[in-house]
């Protein structure tokens, strides 16, 4: 999952950071309000880690502009406050979750997972593409009944693939989903996914799925 963290705090963000990039998520990270609330319109993420008190411009102005702009994305607010008029301001405001700081990493972990499969039951039911399934919320990846094992990177890049079933999707589009802002477009670091993913996906089928389209990227489809 691309997650999108905005906490000035740089302690506490490069925690947070290292902690989630360790689970497989791609974290990107802006230090102020105003920051924020400009990746924050951009709809990659899967979710949005907020703190509350942000310089130039604060957490719940970023979460309720957000919001008034039709992005949906979960949103899980960070406080030190923690007064019962603060949650209800915060999540009256459009925050799907709040978590007051300091907080166990296990806890913020928790959360984030029951945000993400929140999100996955209400719009991703388990995606099917010939005998190929992938069930978003149980992150269980399964063909011709048989179950397969995969990274956590590979599933994201998997994921996007067949959500994109039948539409090629060029390098450029994989790394703004699969990947975070400090993905390195010189390397061929997709491809070498890519080479994974079918030797896991593909290798022992008769009809592949992954295809190349030279020059431009990969589809995903039925041939
Ligand atoms: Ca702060």
């Amino acid at each position: 999952m691309r997650l999108l963290l905005v906490e000035d705090e740089k302690k506490v963000a490069s925690f947070i950071k290292k902690g989630l990039e360790e689970e497989g998520h791609s974290v990107d990270w802006a230090s102020d309000g105003k920051t924020g609330f400009f990746m924050g319109l951009d709809d990659v993420y899967d979710l949005v880690i907020l703190d509350v008190n942000l310089p130039n411009k604060d957490g719940l102005t970023v979460l309720r502009e957000l919001r008034s702009k039709k992005i949906i994305t979960p949103i899980l607010l960070l406080t030190v406050r923690a007064t019962i008029e603060d949650k209800v301001i915060g999540l009256d405001t459009g925050a799907d979750d709040y978590l007051t700081k300091p907080f166990a990493f296990q806890e913020l972990l928790a959360r984030i997972r029951a945000l993400l499969r929140r999100r996955g039951e209400a719009d991703s039911p388990i995606l099917t593409v010939a005998d190929l399934s992938l069930d978003p919320a149980r992150r269980l990846v399964s063909r011709s009944d048989r179950k397969i094992d995969l990274t956590s990177k590979e599933f994201a890049l998997l994921e996007y693939l067949m959500r994109n079933e039948e539409r090629v999707v060029t390098r450029t589009m994989i790394s703004e989903h699969v990947w975070d802002h400090s993905f390195d477009t010189e390397t061929n670091v997709i491809d070498v996914y890519v080479n994974y993913l079918r030797k896991k996906i593909d290798a022992n089928h008769e009809s592949k799925l992954i295809h190349t389209v030279r020059g431009v990227g990969y589809v995903l489809k039925v041939v």
